[in-house]
């Protein structure tokens, strides 16, 4: 790279930082940034800057957020007796898609994994224990139908299972190692519609 200038090459190896781009792909975007006007670049570094800065995460319930309460827990249309138990905000925005669930969310934030050294503890699982005061009869769990799903799903079911709510899973319209982003919304919206006890798929 030593004949690229200095400034080019620092700009190509903050690109190549991003998942899934390699430094070929960097530097075509690279270039394509340096053709635009300075006004645009402006632009596209500053929505980074003000992202990094001014995004939190929701107090309650752990999405992410512009304010200390995010727009579905600040929405008193929201049924507050129905929290979903996701990984992250994909799978917010997966459900809030379908247009089929309208409870409340809690963000795990990730997935028990052992090999990544991910423990419960690292997860906002104690923040879910805290919101079972009585508001809540059902908790729907809709993580990833991954090993690290699964593990994750049957370790709360286990710490949650005396606190009497009702523990529903999505059905399994869903296969086997998909993940939720990735499913169809008409197929993760039915699989919503029709979620089942999860001692019932514990069964099988
Ligand atoms: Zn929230």
């Amino acid at each position: 790279m030593d004949q690229y200038p200095r400034l080019l090459q620092d700009a190509v190896e903050q690109m190549a930082t991003l998942p899934g781009i390699g430094r070929r792909t960097a530097l075509r975007l690279v270039l394509d940034l340096l053709k635009r006007s300075e006004d645009s670049v402006d632009a596209f570094g500053n929505a980074f800057i003000r992202m990094r800065r001014d995004i939190c995460t929701c107090t309650e319930c752990g999405n992410l957020s512009e304010s200390a309460i995010c727009s579905v827990c600040a929405d008193p249309g929201r049924d507050a007796s129905k929290l979903c138990i996701v990984e992250d905000i994909r799978d917010v925005i997966a459900i809030e898609h379908t247009r089929q669930f309208k409870g409340r969310y809690h963000v795990l934030g990730g997935l028990i994994s052992p090999m990544d050294g991910v423990g419960p503890q690292d997860l906002n699982i104690d923040g879910l224990e805290k919101r079972l005061n009585g508001t809540v009869d059902e908790i729907i769990l809709a993580l990833n139908t991954t090993m690290e799903g699964d593990t994750t799903t049957f370790y709360i079911y286990k710490r949650i299972r005396d606190k009497g709510v009702a523990i529903t899973t999505l059905a399994r319209g869903m296969s086997v190692g998909s993940e939720l982003e990735y499913t169809d919304e008409l197929t993760l919206g039915r699989s919503i519609q029709q979620r089942t006890p999860y001692e019932n798929t514990l069964a099988r």
